[in-house]
């Protein structure tokens, strides 16, 4: 049988933690070849034994077309974007008059590089039987392990025990008892009564109703037992120590936008589509080249090299992808009320920017 107060003894005697789960400590953890002074950090990939393909220059690209948009769909988009503000009033949309229509066009040139990265440190978790295998043979390197990638270009993260360093070990959080003291009452299994405050006695010299008279209430975080089954090793006693190795995939993605002289700011353009020009995938892409604006290959150029050198120093590069997106960008001047205004119309969206609304709060008399 489970005694409260021999067990807060030995608790005390043995210097466990009243505040419960704590890191285990080093000593727990073997020395395993290959793995020493692991630090969390992400691991260099070695080197190749073969060396990867040369990257091919990019099929040169037929007619760029260039798309407008007619008085038309510049109207109803304006139409749709004042009635997504409820303040604003629809004459100016309904009633002006468009007196010019002039494109703006620009490019988005984007580069992404998958990249495979790992880290390894000491895990644990509690023993269920699971396969203990440490030092039966030598533990493989971090980037011998074969793990299966996800679809390119999605981020996502797997830890995998490292084969051959599981250990069964006594959970170092109750030292192998399964239970801890409980903290709500320092493992007395009671505390002070709430309602009389530990007097026993209410109002004048009636006897608290609540601990009768005792002063004290059985603490129902642990139902009087003291003790807790212990988080660390959820009462199993042991714990299975092993090497986790942490595989994260990420695809890091730049935009370089062509700058353009419309007035609208380009940070509009991030959340629109524009038409694909140009998408090149391989296992290292080459700048693209040949393209009409110059400003394109500069950007293509060295955000390659950026990517390239950055991303191969702690992680695997496992695919890079390059496209050109052609972004619509259409500004409207139209005749309101005796004065001249302007919008926007923008990315294959029809997205309007109108920051020069003249009728933005429908309560004003205009
Ligand atoms: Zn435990
Ligand atoms: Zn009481
Ligand atoms: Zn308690």
């Amino acid at each position: 049988m489970y005694n409260n107060q021999e067990s807060h003894a030995m608790f005390a005697q043995q210097g466990v933690n009243l505040q419960g789960a704590n890191a285990p400590p080093a000593s727990m953890f073997g020395d395993v070849p290959g793995y020493e002074g692991m630090g969390g950090g992400y691991l260099p990939p070695p080197i190749p034994a073969y060396p990867p393909p040369a990257p091919q220059p990019a099929p040169t690209q037929p007619e760029w077309n260039i798309p407008s948009i007619t008085e038309d769909t510049a109207r109803e988009a304006f139409l749709l974007y004042v009635s997504s503000h409820c303040c604003y009033r629809k004459a100016p949309a309904v009633d002006g008059v468009i007196t010019n229509m002039d494109a703006f066009n620009t490019y988005r040139y984007r580069l992404e590089t998958f990249t495979e990265s790992r880290s390894t440190e000491w895990d644990h978790e509690e023993y269920n039987g699971q396969p203990v295998d440490a030092y039966t043979q030598p533990a493989p390197g971090p980037w011998d392990i074969k793990v299966q990638a996800p679809a390119l270009f999605q981020d996502h993260t797997e830890d995998i025990k490292v084969p051959y360093t599981s250990s069964v070990k006594d959970c170092h959080t109750c030292v192998g008892m399964g239970r801890s003291p409980c903290t709500e009452c320092s493992g007395a299994g009671n505390k002070v009564c709430w309602v009389c405050n530990g007097s026993g006695i209410r109002g004048a010299d009636d006897q608290c109703g609540h601990c009768n008279g005792r002063g004290r209430e059985n603490c129902s975080h642990c139902h009087g037992h003291g003790s807790r089954e212990c988080e660390s090793c959820n009462g199993k006693r042991q714990l299975l120590v092993y090497i986790k190795l942490k595989v994260t995939w990420a695809n890091n993605i730049e935009d370089f936008i062509v700058e353009q002289s419309s007035g609208l700011k380009v940070e509009n353009l991030s959340k629109v589509s524009g038409k694909e020009l140009f998408r090149d995938a391989q296992y290292m892409v080459y700048p693209v080249m040949g393209f009409p604006d110059p400003a394109v290959g500069q950007a293509a150029e060295r955000l390659v090299r950026d990517h390239q050198t950055k991303y191969s120093e702690s992680a695997r590069i496992l695919q890079q992808r390059q496209t050109i997106e052609l972004i619509p960008i259409t500004k409207v001047t139209y005749k309101w009320s005796g004065s001249m205004h302007t919008y926007f119309v923008y990315g294959n969206e029809f997205q309007v920017n109108a920051d020069d609304y003249p009728a933005t709060c429908c309560c004003t008399v205009m």
